[in-house]
């Protein structure tokens, strides 16, 4: 399925790069308007393929709880500050090497946004949500699933472990009660 999804996205690449060459040759600017909203974009002629490395040799707990269906944060000893997504450091207190957490699932919908314009990298999913929620002693920062009808600020929302289509891979997300 991630294949597909790849092949689709070179694809679209492909007839992009073709109309920002038609773009350039014609106006010498490789400015186009955003398809959505109208409001012009600056397209960099030159190709980037950027994939995100991100270290997380001191975190592999997380990743390895969430397989588990479990969602941990890490909390410095020193100062109580709760760190989701987990750090191995706090900047507060300058200490490493944090206490590993279970983070209490259940809250409450701080804000939310409905993303309709994506960033291109996002652009494959459907219009989605993102939320910020109240869990107690932390707030996460997470997709909002669940019925529309019970989007509002104030929902009782519940953090858990799905799977990110089409990708595959495991993740969290905040689910409207
Ligand atoms: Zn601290």
């Amino acid at each position: 399925m991630i294949s597909e999804v790849r092949e689709t996205k070179q694809k679209e690449i492909q007839i992009l790069l073709k109309q920002l060459d038609g773009l350039v040759q014609i106006k010498g600017l490789p400015i186009f308007p955003e398809p959505k909203t109208g409001n012009p974009l600056w397209a960099d002629v030159r190709e980037l393929d950027l994939r995100y490395q991100i270290p997380v040799k001191k975190v592999t707990r997380f990743f390895d709880e969430l397989g588990k269906g479990k969602i941990m944060a890490t909390k410095c000893v020193k100062c109580n500050t709760i760190y989701f997504p987990p750090q191995d450091d706090c900047p507060k207190c300058r200490v490493s090497g944090l206490e590993w957490v279970e983070l209490p699932v259940e809250g409450e919908l701080i804000t939310y946004t409905i993303i309709s314009v994506k960033p291109p990298s996002f652009s494959h999913y459907p219009d989605y949500v993102v939320g910020i929620a109240d869990l107690g002693e932390v707030n996460v920062t997470a997709w909002v699933q669940g019925p529309k009808e019970k989007l509002k600020v104030g929902a009782k929302v519940r953090l858990e472990v799905v799977k990110r289509e089409p990708e595959g891979y495991l993740t969290y997300s905040l689910r409207l009660l």
